[in-house]
């Protein structure tokens, strides 16, 4: 075998792989490629298989190519093309010289066709739309042969340049191969090889007024640019024997072709063709809105490219569909950025707090820890006052048996800082909210620890308030309020199960002063809070923060539980 085979694989794919490898079937190369459709954004989906197609490509010393898949003008857009091209390399992966068009080959695929109307495997029907579907039968009933189907050779190869030339109106004929009326696979009954559609293609213009079909398209790119393994999802199982009809029919150099199950994700969809509707609906802001699954989505929220590709690795590879757990998808981002992302301390509902026996007028700063997981991160300071700002959370007049924070004569730790004891508080006369806290500290406590090892049950985090930057934060949830956004009462759509509170604004929120230079993108952990990202619709007076994820781990649980 040869030396870049791993030893073991890791799924059935890899499996085929190595066999074929064994068996020289394409001597030792192994070429695979990624062909969006460039008429949507990529969402976490196409994610699982850009890491297939590239990872295997990295994995067994071979290539991957990027082909855009454009053979229908209707629904494509530059903007996608560009979005992909950007999706792609931010996953971290690269694909040379070999970024690719299905329309660059839209000529040597019309000499395919000609081939096979010249081998009496092909021919122009004048069927409409409506007749095609009738004559295809059913699963059930075999279809008909349409009364176009015997023309010559000649005849077809004359209407074929007439359509191509432009002589015919939109649906009026189409190509079709010639293969099985009554076949049991749907998909070999003389399906269609070409359209009519006078329409300007985004990269060929107006050169074409003919369209090839994807199942037409798909199998001779990949012959084309000598594939070795073309990997698609399961719903193209039932096309694999055209796939192979049209190779052996062409004579063509023959990839092969193995499916796998798609990536379902709960509480979110991931279908180009929904998350299209979210956008043009107004239901999001944009296909980057942090909410979406799509890849620029994500990556807006703060997602980094190897929490995605870490979370690619766990799924793995089936043959059967499944729907992943949404929870496996955070804990992988968590569990990055636990070990990346430096330590602040923000309060995002701010409670006033008046040391009252601090001295006035004076400030201090205090060593904070960056990222306890990561002492090479070092540490900062972290400025303390009279005035600060704790959660309104942190606090409670009347506290419950199980609420160790602050409270009317109570003692807590501030992180990084003083133990301090509530001695006081002011309510608004109107609406009953506590609106301020006095406190005392205690000035032994410095760096938060009590020299007489007394001990205190909560620590907080908080900010100084003449020091604090203020920033606006975005807090989400989950899309949809289903697991199975799809599960729907009679005459409603996926749209019914909306998550009406995925966002929630908050205006006034407070940080530290160090971060007031971070670039949209960067990452912190608020400390107990989660894991936070700078949003490009920051400017230097207000920082905007996208939650990426929260600190409580449900995976975790979910983990735990199925141990035992
Ligand atoms: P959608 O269903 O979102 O419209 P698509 O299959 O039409 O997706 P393409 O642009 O054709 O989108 O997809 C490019 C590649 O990504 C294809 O090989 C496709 O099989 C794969 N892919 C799409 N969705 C998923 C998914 N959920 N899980 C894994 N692979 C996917
Ligand atoms: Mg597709």
């Amino acid at each position: 075998m040869a030396e870049n085979v791993p030893e073991k694989a890791s799924d059935f794919i890899r499996e085929i792989i190595i066999g074929d490898l064994g068996t020289g079937k394409y001597g030792s190369r192994v070429h695979t490629r990624f062909p969006p459709e460039p008429n949507g954004y990529l969402h976490i989906g196409h994610a699982k298989s850009i890491c297939l197609n590239f990872g295997i490509a990295e994995e067994f010393k071979g290539l991957c190519n990027l082909r855009f898949d454009d053979t229908n003008p209707i629904k494509e857009e530059v903007e996608y093309v560009e979005s992909i091209r950007e999706d792609v390399r931010w996953l971290g992966f690269d694909w040379g010289d070999r970024l690719f068009y299905a329309s660059d080959y839209f000529e040597q695929l019309y000499q395919y066709a000609v081939q096979l109307i010249r081998k009496g495997k092909a021919y122009v029907c004048d069927l409409t739309a409506e007749e095609i579907r009738e004559y295809r039968g059913t699963l059930t009933e075999p279809g008909k042969e349409s009364p176009y189907r015997n023309r010559s050779v000649e005849e077809n190869l004359d209407l074929l340049e007439r359509m191509r030339k432009g002589e015919f109106p939109d649906g009026s004929r189409t190509l079709k191969a010639k293969i099985d009326m009554a076949s049991g696979n749907m998909n070999m009954r003389d399906p269609v090889m070409y359209r009519i559609l006078h329409i300007e293609h985004h990269r060929t213009g107006d050169k074409w007024c003919i369209y090839p079909m994807y199942d037409w398209a798909h199998g001779q790119c990949d012959s084309i640019e000598g594939i070795t393994h073309s990997v698609c999802t399961l719903e193209f199982e039932d096309h694999r024997p055209l796939y192979d009809w049209f190779l052996d029919e062409l004579n063509a150099y023959h990839p092969q072709q193995i499916e796998f199950a798609r990536l379902n994700l709960s509480y979110t969809v991931l279908s180009k063709r929904k998350l299209i509707q979210l956008v043009r609906e107004g239901h999001v802001r944009g296909w980057d809105d942090p909410r979406m699954p799509t890849l620029s989505g994500v990556r807006r929220r703060g997602y980094t490219p190897e929490a995605i590709r870490n979370f690619c690795d766990r799924i793995g590879v089936a043959k059967r569909d499944s729907v992943v757990d949404i929870a496996l998808l955070e804990h992988c981002v968590r569990e990055d950025l636990n070990k990346r992302a430096p330590r602040v301390m923000a309060v995002l509902r701010p409670l006033r707090v008046v040391i009252t026996n601090y001295p006035e007028d004076s400030e201090e700063e205090l060593d904070a820890v960056n990222n306890p997981e990561d002492p090479s991160m070092g540490t900062r300071k972290v400025p303390f006052s009279k005035v600060i700002y704790i959660e309104q959370d942190d606090f409670r007049e009347k506290p419950p048996k199980d609420f160790f924070r602050l409270a009317p004569g109570r003692e807590v730790r501030l992180r990084y800082a003083y133990f301090i004891t509530c001695v006081g508080y002011v309510k608004n006369a109107v609406t009953g909210e506590v609106v301020e806290l006095q406190c005392v500290y205690d000035p032994a406590t410095r760096g938060g620890d009590a020299p007489d090892g007394r001990k205190v049950k909560a620590t907080l985090h908080w900010v100084s308030a003449p020091h604090a930057l203020r920033a606006e934060v975005r807090l989400y949830d989950h899309l949809f309020v289903k697991a199975d956004p799809a599960d729907v009462g009679e005459g409603e759509d996926f749209k019914s199960s909306l998550n009406p509170n995925s966002l929630e604004t908050l205006t006034s929120c407070c940080i530290e002063p160090g971060v007031k230079e971070a670039a949209p993108g960067s990452r912190y952990q608020f400390e107990r809070q989660g894991y936070f990202c700078v949003d490009p619709d920051s400017s230097g007076e207000r920082l905007v923060f996208n939650r990426t994820v929260t600190l409580k781990d449900t995976w975790a649980k979910i983990e735990k539980s199925r141990k035992k």
